[in-house]
């Protein structure tokens, strides 16, 4: 016996690195967005009142979720806010997925949800991706304890159509259904509409990717209001304050300004598909994109020696050493700038 048997032991997500390099680093690796906030966010963090920080923030970021609430249509009581979805998807699973029964979701998907099966101590089995790397929506009509999709899927970048979403929601009535946006704003079909109709839904949502938010710590759930008081129990249970005042007072003004949001997400998709059709001109192959990254494979080159190759040129990108989408590479979109670099010195190394 030790002191360590008694202990908690679990194999942690493992994020993108975020390197130190000298000189100029082109950062693609972890789908952070290339350009900054919205300028109304300045403007919040200008006049952010210091004296108030002398107070606990408000248990349920009540503006937070009264702003995403009018943006979306929806009451503030059927949104739950938290510390990035990455909080609100483990919340969910601890909340949601808590029978006997496995939790299902595709084998090729966001690498952080077999942790939280792990942690929590939850069943799971998944379902194989079809070789396009779809959603085969018939694995998700057995018994299941809850199921866990992300659409459009990382690291494959692909969307489903929303009917294969609906079909399999409207096809366990008995299970939480959740689904994970957290790239939906870059040309996925958003679920949102369907909570309305199915009680069983909740639609997960980040402002890490389409918000330039990555660093404020910003997600949120939507779904009906018994189920986001579920989720507020759990949270009550855990930790009352989880988001800080100052976030809920920035992210109110990231929700607000709609233009800016539209004009930038708009930029990252046009210089996805630039970038898309120049790689297809260098022998890559791409899967179509709904996403702020590319996943592309090469037809003469290992994709880990071109992942390699351009680290050490300071440019990183995301290579995954599993099983099926071991020859794959995940280049988020940055700037025209920084994609025309990688380029060049792509064009140099083949
Ligand atoms: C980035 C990402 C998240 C979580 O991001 P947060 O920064 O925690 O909001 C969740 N799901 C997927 C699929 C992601 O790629």
């Amino acid at each position: 016996m030790s002191y360590l048997d008694n202990i908690r032991k679990v194999t942690p997500y493992v994020p993108g690195e975020q390197p130190k390099v000298e000189g100029e680093l082109i950062k693609l690796n972890t789908n952070e967005f290339p350009y900054p906030p919205s300028p109304k966010v300045v403007e919040a963090i200008e006049s952010l009142e210091v004296e108030t920080l002398r107070l606990y923030p408000n248990t349920t970021a009540a503006p937070l979720a009264k702003a995403i609430a009018d943006r979306y249509g929806f009451d503030e009581d059927e949104v739950f806010v938290g510390v990035g979805s990455d909080d609100v998807l483990a919340n969910c699973f601890l909340t949601f997925f808590s029978s006997d029964k496995p939790v299902l979701f595709p084998d090729i998907t966001y690498s952080f949800y077999d942790v939280w099966t792990d942690i929590y101590r939850i069943p799971y089995e998944t379902m194989p991706l079809d070789d396009d790397f779809k959603i085969k929506k018939e694995d998700y009509y057995r018994r299941n304890g809850g199921i866990v999709i992300a659409n459009p899927n990382a690291p494959t970048g692909i969307a489903a159509p929303l009917d294969v979403i609906e079909d399999i929601v409207s096809h366990n009535p008995d299970s939480v259904v959740v689904i994970d946006e957290a790239y939906v704003d870059f040309g996925g079909e958003s679920a949102l509409p369907l909570v309305k109709k199915y009680k069983n839904l909740v639609v997960v949502q980040t402002f890490s990717k389409s918000r330039a938010f990555a660093g404020m710590r910003i997600g949120f759930a939507i779904a009906n209001k018994e189920l986001i008081s579920c989720m507020n129990n759990v949270k009550f249970a855990i930790n009352s304050y989880t988001m800080n005042s100052a976030a809920i007072a920035y992210g109110v003004a990231a929700v607000n300004d709609n233009e800016y949001f539209i004009e930038t997400v708009g930029k990252v998709v046009a210089t996805r598909e630039r970038v898309k059709k120049t790689l297809e001109e260098l022998g890559f192959v791409s899967l179509n994109s709904a996403t702020n990254f590319l996943f592309v494979t090469h037809k003469d080159k290992p994709a880990k020696d071109i992942f390699e190759y351009l680290k050490t040129k300071n440019i990183y990108v995301r290579y995954f050493n599993k099983p099926r989408i071991n020859n794959y590479l995940r280049i988020t979109i940055g700037t025209d700038d920084q994609m025309d670099k990688m380029i060049s010195v792509l064009k140099e190394y083949l």
